[in-house]
């Protein structure tokens, strides 16, 4: 038969020897490998039992921030949403009425506030762009769902606890950075 191409290796075919034949030597070859790998250390863990520690730049589900006193942050400039190459977020401007003050922190805030994590990209360049740290990208992974409205995250599933109503929660969505309470220092 002629070759299309000289790339052609001929296969050697050499005769099987008795050993070969036999087929049990190459058995118990594997089961040694096998048997073998059961006394090594194993390499995975037993997830969601147990998690491996974040690496400390880990960028996770975003958070709406509140300040020390339960305040939302965000004053709906939408400049995070001007940042976002994924055009991710959405949100709707409201203003602050008197008597407001104890739930927003600037005479701005934003009624509607949605993030969708099925374009997110986790790229954080919203929490770069926000001058409020208001938003942040935090240690918690966004759960799995069955339905695409479930990945569209709204205030509801983005605020981060009450500080002074839930001091745990809120400690525990800051993560390690609750030792920087005024996030990466970029508020004005
Ligand atoms: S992390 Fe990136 S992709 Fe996700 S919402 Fe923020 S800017 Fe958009
Ligand atoms: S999260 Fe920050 S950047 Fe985005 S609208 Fe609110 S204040 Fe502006």
């Amino acid at each position: 038969m002629q070759a299309l191409t000289n790339r052609i290796k001929p296969v050697s075919r050499k005769p099987m020897s008795i050993w070969e034949r036999m087929y049990l030597p190459a058995i118990f070859k594997g089961m040694t490998i096998t048997f073998s790998h059961m006394f090594k250390k194993v390499p995975t863990i037993r997830y969601p039992e147990k998690t491996r520690p974040f690496s400390p730049v880990f960028r996770g589900l975003q958070i709406l921030n509140r300040d020390e006193e339960g305040r939302e942050n965000c004053t709906a400039c939408g400049l995070c949403a001007v940042a976002c190459p994924a055009e991710a977020i959405t949100m709707e401007a409201a203003e602050r009425k008197p008597g407001e003050e104890h739930l927003y922190r600037e005479e701005k805030y934003a009624a509607k506030y949605e993030i969708n994590m099925l374009r997110c990209i986790f790229c954080g360049l919203c929490e770069e762009a926000c001058p409020k740290d208001a938003v942040y990208l935090s240690e918690t992974f966004a759960p799995a769902n069955y339905q695409r409205k479930g990945f569209i995250y709204g205030k509801e599933n983005l605020l981060i606890p009450h500080p002074k109503e839930d001091p745990e929660g809120f400690a525990k969505a800051r993560g390690s950075r609750a030792a920087h309470p005024e996030g990466h220092g970029n508020e004005h």
